[in-house]
């Protein structure tokens, strides 16, 4: 199986070395991981930078190997509507196997925390994150795959943290997915939802219009900030995706490559 999405202690809330996290894969009976750690860009820089460190990076990976496990470097993204010009510098920071496009931050905050939500209602929040999401999947060229489509279901601050529910926004949901059909780009089964809202980020039925609609490349993560999680649920996810689309995705130098389930 495969895990397509996971930070080290690279990445600014990553707590275990490189090395750990692929024993813990191997131990899993994983066939192949790929590291996506953040360059996330706060918007108003009240945070740390979150992005990170080239050389810590090139340090962490460099070299390293366990037979049995294939180890791919990626990266995930931090899309945003004025940082299209930071993503091709970042790309430059050294070849990357895989490139993960995520949305965290709408109207320069963090959706993650309380002054995201403060005034809207739950559908309110919900679809001023896919507007965010679909602004930046079509000004964005230069990432693989959407990550967690359905990031906002598990906000911290979300009071409801249900799943997002399609039928409320499909109109919006499959805007973002035609354009991700259009560019060939590829949409993440993660599965950090399910301990923490119940399903995959997002569901079943999404990957199920992702297909009728001329979507092809799928992928699967667990979002693993340290070693316990790396793999969780990733065979459930490979299971729904093996009904779907009979296949799963992993990447080379920015290139999908199909496993037949
Ligand atoms: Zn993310
Ligand atoms: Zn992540």
């Amino acid at each position: 199986m495969f895990d397509y999405h996971m930070h080290t202690r690279v990445s600014f809330d990553g707590s275990d070395s490189g090395a750990r996290m692929a024993k813990a894969a191997l131990d899993k009976g994983l066939k192949e991981i790929c590291f996506t750690d953040h360059i996330d860009y706060d918007p108003l820089a009240k945070e740390q930078t979150m992005a990170f460190d080239t050389a810590a990076y090139n340090a962490e990976y460099e070299g390293l190997e366990l037979p049995g496990l294939k180890i791919r470097r990626g990266m995930e993204f931090g899309m945003d509507l004025t940082n299209l010009s930071q993503f091709k510098q970042d790309l430059r920071r050294r070849p990357f196997d895989f490139v993960l496009g995520s949305v965290h931050f709408v109207d320069d905050v963090d959706v993650y925390y309380e002054s995201y939500w403060a005034g809207k209602t739950q559908f309110q929040a919900e679809r001023r994150f896919l507007e965010q999401t679909l602004a930046c999947v079509e000004l964005h060229e230069d990432f693989d795959v959407l990550a967690h489509l359905s990031f906002i279901s598990k906000a911290w601050s979300n009071p409801s943290k249900r799943l997002l529910p399609y039928e409320e926004h499909r109109q919006i949901v499959d805007e973002i997915l035609k354009v991700l059909v259009r560019k060939d780009k590829g949409l993440e089964m993660n599965t950090s939802g399910v301990d923490r809202c119940g399903g995959f980020l997002p569901t079943r039925e999404y990957f199920c219009r992702f297909r009728e609609l001329g979507g092809r490349i799928v992928t699967v993560g667990s979002d693993a900030h340290n070693s316990g999680r790396v793999g969780q649920y990733t065979h459930e996810a490979c299971e729904i995706l093996r009904d779907i689309f009979g296949y799963v995705c992993t990447f080379e130098g920015r290139k999908p490559i199909f496993h037949r389930l």
